[in-house]
């Protein structure tokens, strides 16, 4: 029997409420409400909320809905889509931007997160929510084809091209970067504090409209309510969990982040992976890639890097943080009472 799950898209919330803050002399940059607004796209709901230039609203919609049109693995006129059919692509300035970036932190996970396990994914169902367990021997062959080492991005002639039989999809980056564009589009045009929720991924621009940093909710990956609540100013916070996207076949569950080693969905202890930083695309591509690595190798990843922090679930309900978030995480509800182990760089 299978039971399929809706993905739950705003695993990450806004806990507090935006405070009002006083009309700037202009009457432009500050006022006492935000504004809202809701766009679906990248298979998600995204929910803005920005203190003044409402007449952002449209420009933040149409930048969405272009990059979604560059690299949905379904539109079959995308940028990604074309790539995937015929091999090679002559590609825009963003794609091969996302795409470099991309590859930067494929090699930084050591191949955890790899832009080309499209196929496997596809064949688990998850692309269509036909799901079921491929058999052994297909996954072999469809894993044989996996190794982002292999996409020739040529940033001379701005084209890239991929082996026979290996397909892409930035799918596990793509939000967070969206959110990077986003947040650049609203500080140049002079916006100090917004928040910016794409499906889960949090990005925020500068504080609340008082000065304090945003609190952000981690969703409990193993029951109701919070894990906790993280505290950010002007940074992204992103959450990959199994919880996210699965369905159950014969009382097994099913995830869609997927082991590029096994082509089967990642087990290697962890629950969810919450990672915090200045960039949003780094953000989402290492919850991804530090849910696929398990904590000790996550642990690894983290202490020979400086542009991002992590908070840990593992299947026992134990909750870890690396020690920059020392007095900006709090754990909350079912969690309030647990100790919460330290990862240090020493
Ligand atoms: P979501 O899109 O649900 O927020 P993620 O950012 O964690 O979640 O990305 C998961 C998506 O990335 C999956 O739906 C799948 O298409 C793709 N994916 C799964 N495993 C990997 C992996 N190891 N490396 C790169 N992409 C992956
Ligand atoms: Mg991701």
């Amino acid at each position: 029997m299978k039971r399929v799950v809706i993905p739950f898209f705003l695993c990450a919330m806004l806990l507090s409420g935006c405070s009002s803050t006083r009309t700037g002399e202009n009457g432009g940059d500050q006022q006492s409400e935000p504004w809202q607004s809701t766009v679906f796209a990248m298979d998600t709901v995204m929910a803005f909320t920005v203190y003044g230039h409402p007449e952002l609203q449209e420009p933040m919609s149409q930048l969405v809905s272009r990059l979604e049109s560059l690299w949905s693995v379904t539109d079959a006129d995308s940028e990604i889509c074309a790539l995937n059919q015929d091999g090679q692509a002559a590609l825009s300035p963003e794609t091969e931007n996302l795409l470099g970036k991309g590859l930067e932190l494929c090699q930084r996970s050591g191949g955890a997160l790899d832009l080309s396990i499209y196929p496997v994914v596809r064949s688990w169902g998850f692309t269509t929510g036909a799901y079921q367990v491929p058999e052994e021997n297909s996954l072999k062959a469809l894993c044989a084809a996996v190794d982002y080492r292999k996409i020739a991005l040529d940033i001379q002639n701005h084209t890239v091209s991929l082996p026979k039989g290996m397909e892409i999809d930035l799918g596990s980056i793509a939000k967070g970067y969206t959110g990077d564009c986003l947040a650049e589009m609203l500080r140049q045009a002079g916006v100090t504090s917004a928040l910016l929720n794409l499906g889960g991924n949090v990005q925020a621009i500068g504080a609340k409209s008082d000065g304090s940093p945003w609190k952000v909710g981690i969703r409990n990956p193993l029951g109701e309510g919070n894990l906790g609540v993280v505290q950010i100013k002007n940074q992204a916070v992103v959450t990959s969990g199994g919880y996210e996207r699965y369905f159950e076949q014969d009382g097994k569950t099913y995830w869609h982040i997927m082991d590029p080693e096994t082509g089967r969905p990642a087990d290697n202890g962890l629950v969810s992976v919450t990672v915090i930083g200045d960039e949003g695309v780094v953000c989402d591509a290492f919850s991804t890639a530090l849910f696929v690595m398990g904590l000790d190798r996550a642990a690894e990843l983290w202490r020979g890097s400086n542009d991002f922090e992590a908070v840990f679930v593992d299947k026992n309900g134990n909750v870890s943080i690396t020690e920059g978030l020392e007095g900006r995480f709090k754990p909350l509800d079912a969690y309030a009472d647990s100790s919460v182990t330290v990862i240090r760089r020493g």
